[in-house]
């Protein structure tokens, strides 16, 4: 008999969450915590979603996602999870920019980006000023037809260089280009300069096991390995349940924290929605994806601090997105990990990662792919050697991550790495209105997505969900 996942659960529940990124892992702790009986679903066999990691023989513990987010992560995780998550997010000493243009160290700051706008590029001191304060007054309620382009174009024409050092990270953190609206960009880098940037200290797995604890105490049930194939709709519009691994389960609300064009058109399916709705999820466009490379060093061997924590790497000659998607990288942002990140441990590790087209690695031959994959590596490690020059000698064990490992894992269309482009969250946020007591948590719009914008919109949504369940009476 195949094991049964869902053996001793509830028929019902007042909540049902589906999918355990950081978003639906925040929604249920919150819903559990106001006491709600929550239930959440996770078909992979480890709960994190984007936010997780692997072993490898030799003791060896990669993580995915762990490069860096805001400080706003603390004061998120001490109000929404405990002061010990809170307690262990500690700062990056050091970010580098190596590039034909520029080799630059900072902390990611506003200061320290001011003193680099001011000296090294002879910006005008008001000028950076105003810059600042015009991308930290940006919120979501300011008209969103200026791009992050035009707005670069306002303050320093004809600067590719400058617009290099603005936007490569935030291109890396969050898939945005120059075409995005320009909020997008104020809010996200903004979050960032206020203290520069932070890490998980234990890395990706101790903070998902904190909260896997966390949500216990709460009264979540919490099962892996479940696939929710169905939300179920009823024909008055309100969401019933949910089938998972063959299963009807009963719930007032369902939260999903599945890819938001997945939530609409497959799981509850077009004939939950208003035609026009259904057209503008269609339209919905993804973000990038992404490819890795994931490098152990044989145990006791490291590199020096000099290396930096995170290191935008390129060869290519001003931002150009179409150059850092491209499968003949030109441009990667390597993390270097030391054995503080796990204390304790004797491990230092490189990840290497390159915003990606989903479409560049998909409909490959099996033996397309293994070169396709090999080449990625190999020109990796080509390119390290600048800054590790003894990594080959030293390398205990190397792979791989493409767009079709993120999609599997993940299930989100096209392999996204960090949701869909703006547009999405309108969708996502809209969702309740179409039907009552369905909503989306999860990673859209550009702004909800990273940790720290996926934590945020769970806890958004997770208020939206009691709102409504406190003022209906049980089904
Ligand atoms: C390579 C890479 C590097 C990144 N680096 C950073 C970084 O340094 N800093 C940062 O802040 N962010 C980073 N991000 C982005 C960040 O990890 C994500 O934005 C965030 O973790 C997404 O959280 P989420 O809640 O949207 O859900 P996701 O992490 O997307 O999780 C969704 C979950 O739903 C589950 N699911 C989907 N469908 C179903 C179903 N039908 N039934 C059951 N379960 C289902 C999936 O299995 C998954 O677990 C990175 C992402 C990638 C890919």
């Amino acid at each position: 008999m195949p094991r049964d996942f869902l053996a001793g659960a509830s028929d019902s529940y007042d909540v049902v969450v589906i999918g355990s990124g950081l978003a639906g892992l925040t929604s249920a702790n919150i819903l559990a915590r106001a006491g709600y009986s929550v239930l959440l679903l996770e078909h992979h066999y480890q709960l994190g979603g984007m936010a997780t990691w692997f072993k490898r023989a030799g003791g060896h513990i990669f993580d995915i996602s762990l490069h860096g987010f805001p400080w706003g992560m603390i004061k998120s995780c001490r109000k929404y999870w405990s002061r010990e998550i809170a307690d262990s997010i500690v700062p990056l000493r050091e970010v580098r920019f190596e590039n034909p243009q520029f080799s630059l160290r900072t902390s990611f700051t506003r200061d320290d980006f001011t003193r680099i706008m001011t000296e090294h590029f002879r910006l005008e001191p008001e000028r950076v000023s105003q810059f600042f304060d015009t991308a930290r007054g940006m919120n979501f309620f300011d008209e969103q037809k200026k791009t992050t382009g035009e707005l670069f174009h306002e303050f320093f024409p004809g600067r590719d260089d400058v617009v290099r050092m603005l936007m490569e990270p935030i291109t890396y953190a969050n898939g945005s280009t120059l075409e995005d609206p320009a909020i997008t960009y104020g809010i996200v880098f903004s979050n960032f300069m206020q203290k520069g940037v932070y890490t998980f200290q234990g890395g990706t797995d101790s903070l998902v096991t904190k909260m896997k604890d966390v949500m216990i105490e709460n009264g979540v049930d919490l099962r892996i390995r479940c696939l929710v194939e169905k939300i179920e709709v009823g024909p008055d519009r309100k969401v019933q349940g949910v089938i998972v691994n063959g299963r009807r389960i009963g719930c007032r609300a369902v939260v999903s924290n599945a890819n938001i064009r997945s939530t609409v058109l497959d799981l509850a399916g077009e004939s939950s929605f208003d035609r026009e709705f259904v057209e503008e999820t269609r339209a919905v466009r993804m973000n990038n994806s992404s490819c890795q490379v994931y490098m152990a060093l044989k145990p006791g061997e490291g590199f020096d601090s000099s290396c930096g924590d995170l290191l935008f790497h390129s060869d290519h000659r001003g931002f150009d997105i179409d150059a850092m998607l491209s499968k003949d990288v030109s441009s990667r942002t390597f993390s270097f990990y030391y054995p503080e990140t796990r204390p304790g441990s004797d491990r230092w590790m490189v990840v290497s990662s390159t915003n990606a087209n989903y479409r560049d690695w998909t409909g490959l031959s099996e033996e397309e792919y293994r070169l396709a994959k090999e080449d990625l590596i190999e020109t990796t490690l080509q390119c390290l050697e600048q800054y590790v020059p003894h990594i080959r000698s030293a390398l205990d064990h190397v792979e791989a991550a493409t767009p079709g490992t993120f999609e599997r894992y993940t299930r989100h269309y096209m392999g996204a790495s960090f949701g869909t482009k703006f547009e999405g969250l309108k969708i996502s946020q809209e969702l309740p209105r179409q039907v009552s007591g369905l909503f989306h948590a999860g990673s859209v719009g550009i702004i909800m997505s990273g940790w720290l914008g996926a934590v945020n919109y769970g806890v958004i949504v997770s208020n939206e969900v009691d709102k409504l369940l406190s003022t209906n009476t049980a089904v």
